[in-house]
């Protein structure tokens, strides 16, 4: 088997001069085979980078584009063909954008092999430890209190026992923050889990300190990136002072970026991107490191059909894959773009059997998005 293609798709729902809030725009790639095979992939990332790192032309070497690096190569050579991509790309990337392509091409590679094989890609990866995964529900508060209740109680009713919240200003004031908690709190109850995300919106560690003290009585399952990302000596001393546990890691991109910030800041949650830190190859990897560390690992999933099926996959074939965010988003990209999306069940996400990552592409709604420059 070979390859004879390698397709990058950018979908945009909103015209390019028009905010993307989330899930709105989207990269997918395919990848074709001599044989008639097509394995699906993506990343979320910035559409139009990653197209370009896909499809341009060799500069030297260590500049190639990832297109053209694996057209006649053999997609079961998965891991082979990681280290040419990376390898041939070096100068563009090794982190960053380059390794969010990488990451697409490396799940469309699986999807063949899954294919191929005639097996689930859980399979591929060792083995199923679980039928289905528990999940938790993401909302970007709104200016106001109904509405914020309504959304709360549209993610209860679908069973979810964990919830979060961030974005949307959230960070900024702590008086609004504790207005909002406290609502928040009163609509869940004690017993559903409730995590915050700051996005990197607190200055500093004495600052960040503050706030979890002031926060402290809102019963916090985690705080999620706290601080700016490359403030790791205050994240690990307000791991160590804050008494909450503290997540983060969604932006980073391979194993040793993902070494670096556990051994310089111990979170207790660590939170890969499954279509940005390196693909399904590079999750192994990063597991194993968050075994090592003693972080769970919690990853961030937040686009297409195609990152939840790679996300689950993964997560049923890890031992540690007890906890999946699961998009609210309601965007066509998320609800529509993979015809049998894997459903929320009762706050649970079953893990499908189909070969391959399973996913059907509608391709009315690839045609209706795709940018076409
Ligand atoms: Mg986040």
């Amino acid at each position: 088997m070979k390859i004879i293609d390698v397709e990058a798709i950018w979908l945009r729902v909103p015209a390019l001069d028009e905010p993307c809030e989330w899930g709105e725009d989207a990269l997918i790639v395919r990848i074709h085979t001599d044989t008639g095979l097509v394995g699906v992939g993506e990343t979320d990332s910035s559409p139009s980078v990653v197209k370009a790192l896909i499809e341009m032309p060799a500069s030297h070497e260590t500049c190639q584009g990832l297109r053209q690096l694996l057209i006649g190569e053999n997609p079961l050579e998965i891991d082979r063909l990681w280290k040419k991509m990376v390898r041939g790309s070096e100068y563009v990337g090794r982190r960053g954008a380059a390794i969010h392509a990488i990451s697409a091409l490396d799940i469309a590679l699986w999807d063949i092999a899954g294919q191929h094989y005639g097996v689930p890609v859980h399979t591929l990866l060792g083995g199923k430890h679980r039928d289905r995964i528990a999940a938790y529900g993401t909302f970007i508060p709104k200016p106001d209190e109904t509405a914020n209740r309504q959304i709360v109680r549209e993610l209860l009713a679908q069973g979810l026992k964990s919830i979060k919240l961030g974005g949307g200003g959230f960070g900024e004031d702590l008086n609004a923050d504790k207005a909002l908690l406290k609502v928040i709190r009163e609509e869940i109850g004690k017993d559903v889990k409730l995590q915050i995300d700051l996005v990197g919106r607190w200055r500093n560690y004495a600052n960040a300190l503050t706030q979890c003290d002031a926060l402290r009585g809102f019963n916090l399952n985690w705080i999620e990136e706290p601080l700016p990302s490359d403030d790791s000596e205050g994240l690990l001393r307000l791991v160590q002072q804050c008494g909450i546990r503290v997540s983060g890691g969604e932006g980073l991109a391979t194993r040793h970026e993902f070494k670096a910030f556990l051994a310089e800041t111990r979170p207790a949650i660590v939170q890969p991107d499954i279509t940005r830190c390196g693909g399904i190859s590079e999750m192994r990897h990063i597991d194993e490191l968050a075994r090592q560390y003693g972080a769970q690992l919690v990853p961030h999933g937040f686009s297409t059909g195609i990152l939840l099926a790679a996300t689950v996959h993964f997560m049923a074939a890890s031992e540690a894959g007890e906890l999946i965010e699961y998009s609210q988003s309601d965007s066509p990209l998320f609800r529509n773009l993979v015809k049998n999306l894997i459903p929320l069940q009762n706050g649970h996400v079953p893990v499908p059997d189909r070969h391959g990552l399973g996913v059907e592409l509608d391709e009315g709604v690839i045609d209706r998005y795709r940018v076409r420059l």
